[in-house]
Formats: C-alpha cells, sequence, structure tokens
C-alpha cells in the first residue's frame, strides 16, 4: 500500500479544490490592494473582500463589520488576549483560562502575566471540560477576561459555551473564545452564546493557510480591542497590514461551503469515527478513550493505547497513516501532551495516545486500512514489549522497582 491516510486533520486541513478556484484569479487578473481607494483595481479587491467578510460573518450568523481579518487564529488569539488586556488596564487585569488552552492562549496569557496582568489557569474535570462552580469562584473584581476554548484540538472535547457566557454576562466579564476547531465543523453562534471575541482560522476548515479572523462584537456590549500591529489603520484600526485578498477569498468560500455541507460532512464523519474507535477497542485489550465522548467534535477520536508509546507506534506505520501523537505543536519532543496530563493520564497513557480526526475527503476505504494497519502495528509492538508480557502475566507493574539507567 503507498497511499498516505491523512487523519490529521486538527493539524490543517487540505484546501477544498472549488476554494483553490475561487482564489485564483485574484493572484493576477485582479491583483489590487484592497486599500486603494482611487482606483479600480482597489475597487475590486475590496469588493471580493466584502463579499468574503459576508460569507465569513454568515457562516457564525454575526454582521460582517464584527470581521477582523488576521493571519490565522494564533495571530487572533493574541490580539483578543492582550487586545482586551490593554484596553481594559482601568477595569481590572485579571484573566481566567484553562490549562488545556492552545499554546496560542496560553503563551498571549503568559505575556500578559509579563506585562502585569495576573492570570489564574484553572484545571479540568477528568473527562476535559470545566468546572462551572470553579470558573465562578474564580471571578474577581478584577477579572476583564475569561478565555475558553470551544472544542479542545486534542481531545475534541466540547465545553459547556452557553453556561459559560451565562457565567460571564451575570458577572460583567467579557468572553473570549478560541473556537477554531469549531467553526465550520458544528453550528457557532457567538451571539447566541453570550462570546464576545472568537477566533478562527481558514487552514482547518478546507481554507488556506495564513487567513484566520477575529469575531469582536459591536453591540450591547460593544467591545474593543488594542491592536497589536501598527500600520495603516486597516481593519477598523484593530489590524494594520495589507489585506491577504486572495486568503480572504478562499476563507470566504470555505466559509460558504462549510455553512451548506457541514450537517452532511458530520453525520458522515462521526459514523466513521465511531466505527474506527470502536473497532480498535473491541480488536484490542487495553484501549482507551481521552476526553468526554458525549460532548465531542463529530470527527475526533483520542486514544491510549496502554503499554504502546505512540511515536514507536506511528513508526510502524511506515508514514502511511498521518496522525498526531501528543499534540501536534509539541510532536518535535517527546513530552508528554500536557492537555493530557490535565486530564488527570499518567505519563505512561499520555504517551501511549494518538489522535485521529477525520475530514471532508477521508474515504470508508481509508478507515478500513487504517483500522487495519492500527491494529496490526499495536499487535506489533505489544509483542515485542516485556512489560506488556508482565502486564498479561498479571505482574502489578505499579509495585515493580526498575533499575536506574
Ligand atoms: C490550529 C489552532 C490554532 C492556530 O491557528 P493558526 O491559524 O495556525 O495560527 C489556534 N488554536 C487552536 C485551537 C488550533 O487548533
Amino acid at each position: 500500500m503507498t497511499k498516505k491516510i491523512y487523519l490529521d486533520n486538527n493539524s490543517t486541513t487540505p484546501c477544498d479544490p472549488r476554494v483553490v478556484e475561487t482564489m485564483l484569479p485574484f493572484f493576477n487578473e485582479m491583483f489590487g490592494n484592497a486599500a486603494s481607494r482611487s482606483h479600480p483595481f482597489g475597487w475590486q479587491a475590496e469588493e471580493a473582500v466584502d463579499y468574503a467578510r459576508e460569507q465569513v460573518a454568515n457562516l457564525i450568523n454575526v454582521d460582517s463589520k464584527e470581521i477582523i481579518f488576521t493571519s490565522g487564529a494564533t495571530e487572533a488569539d493574541n490580539l483578543a488576549i492582550k487586545g482586551v488586556f490593554e484596553m481594559y488596564a482601568k477595569k481590572g487585569n485579571h484573566i481566567i483560562t484553562l490549562t488545556t488552552e492552545h499554546k496560542a492562549v496560553l503563551d498571549s496569557c503568559k505575556k500578559v502575566e509579563k506585562m502585569g496582568g495576573d492570570v489564574t489557569y484553572l484545571d479540568v474535570k477528568e473527562d476535559g471540560i470545566v468546572d462551572l462552580g470553579q470558573l465562578e469562584a474564580a471571578i474577581t473584581e478584577k477579572t476583564i477576561l475569561v478565555s475558553i476554548m470551544f472544542a479542545n484540538n486534542e481531545t475534541g472535547v466540547i465545553q459547556p459555551m452557553k453556561q459559560i457566557g451565562d457565567i460571564c454576562k451575570k458577572h460583567g466579564v467579557l468572553f473570549m473564545s478560541d473556537a477554531t476547531q469549531a467553526v465550520g465543523k458544528i453550528p457557532v453562534d457567538p451571539k447566541e452564546l453570550g462570546i464576545h471575541l472568537m477566533a478562527f482560522t481558514a487552514h482547518k476548515m478546507y481554507g488556506p493557510k495564513g487567513v484566520g479572523a477575529l469575531f469582536v462584537n459591536r453591540k450591547n456590549p460593544r467591545v474593543k480591542v488594542t491592536s497589536q500591529m501598527d500600520g495603516g489603520g486597516h481593519e477598523r484600526g484593530m489590524r494594520s497590514g495589507t489585506l491577504n485578498v486572495p486568503g480572504i477569498v478562499g476563507f470566504g468560500k470555505a466559509a460558504e461551503l462549510a455553512q451548506k455541507e457541514m450537517k452532511q460532512d458530520a453525520e458522515r464523519l462521526s459514523k466513521l469515527r465511531d466505527k474506527l474507535e470502536s473497532t480498535l477497542v473491541n480488536n484490542l485489550e487495553e484501549v482507551y478513550v481521552n476526553g468526554n465522548v458525549e460532548h465531542r467534535m463529530p470527527h475526533v477520536t483520542n486514544l491510549s493505547f496502554k503499554h504502546v508509546e505512540g511515536e514507536g507506534l506511528m513508526m510502524t506505520f511506515n508514514q502511511n497513516i498521518a496522525v498526531s501523537s501528543g499534540s501536534a505543536c509539541t510532536s518535535a519532543s517527546l513530552e508528554p501532551s500536557y492537555v493530557l496530563i490535565a486530564l488527570g493520564l499518567g505519563d505512561d497513557l499520555a504517551v501511549s495516545s494518538i489522535r485521529f480526526s477525520l475530514g471532508r475527503f477521508t474515504t470508508d476505504e481509508e478507515v478500513d486500512a487504517a483500522i487495519e494497519l492500527l491494529t496490526n502495528g499495536v499487535n506489533h509492538m505489544r509483542d515485542l514489549s516485556p512489560i506488556w508480557e508482565m502486564f498479561k502475566e498479571g505482574v502489578d507493574l505499579d509495585s515493580v522497582v526498575w533499575a536506574e539507567h
């Protein structure tokens, strides 16, 4: 088998061919700068950006004036967190977030701490979901922002956004969400949920890389962020820089397609995901599903194969299947995933985890082939493993004193 099977759609998705087609004319025929107000080249580009802004806004049911285009979700997270911290400095300096957030949020919060901010990092429950009582108790007079992601990139676990929104509203605190993994895959309506700022990106929803957006609520309340990029005052002064017109056009098309197709994609993919998950759990011993399985994205499963080290398991596929072990962002190192550790997994189960994320272009045949490769790979690894042998013989591994090396 030589064809590669891509089950890593939470890291990035392929650009839909319909998106590519829509983008192409904007590289040469219609290359204008959307900020050029004095000639038709500029007007044409501006019109295309306006149209894409509508498409993106429609997907999340907001006004197009509330969409600030950025270079991606990382930039949108930075703009939201640092921008609110600076803009609302008079009101307070306290931010609440979760230990399981994406690095773009966690590292923005670290930076805010260096700038004199005070950040509370809440732990999650064993299923990956925030404890609402703890969240409410953490809010103080100084709290200006709660930043909680919509769906986790590693586990697919979905947070109770409406309840979090209600708590924020009750205490007059802004609610920001990194919704990168949810937008375009499941219905997301920030106004209905009480979300005031929301980050997302095109390349996780079959659009191009290098373009994303921050939704900023304009009415009740009117939210403002201090720009982090100074220059020509684009994007209503919140994000300077010449707009990536082809990218934005592609983002718009991807949003339109997602709106039309998310329901059927989600139905198909959840069946495939369930098949993958249940077959592996049935075929193999000691396989654990990580995170809440009811409040979870339809295309994601995160599994731990006990006593099988994830990176080693991946080698047995000879790179025929693309998956992630641990977090994509830390997969250069063998650190156990901080997200799984936060769910209470020991190092051993955390390093034996694999994230499978299916996508619009995943086929039944690919899932069947992946099941076979995975089953063989896990069996192969365990056959070679003295620890697995001891485990099968009933040795209590926790009581074994290992020699230092
Ligand atoms: C991918 C991802 C990001 C980063 O998005 P970019 O557009 O690549 O900067 C941020 N947050 C989450 C949850 C993600 O999955």
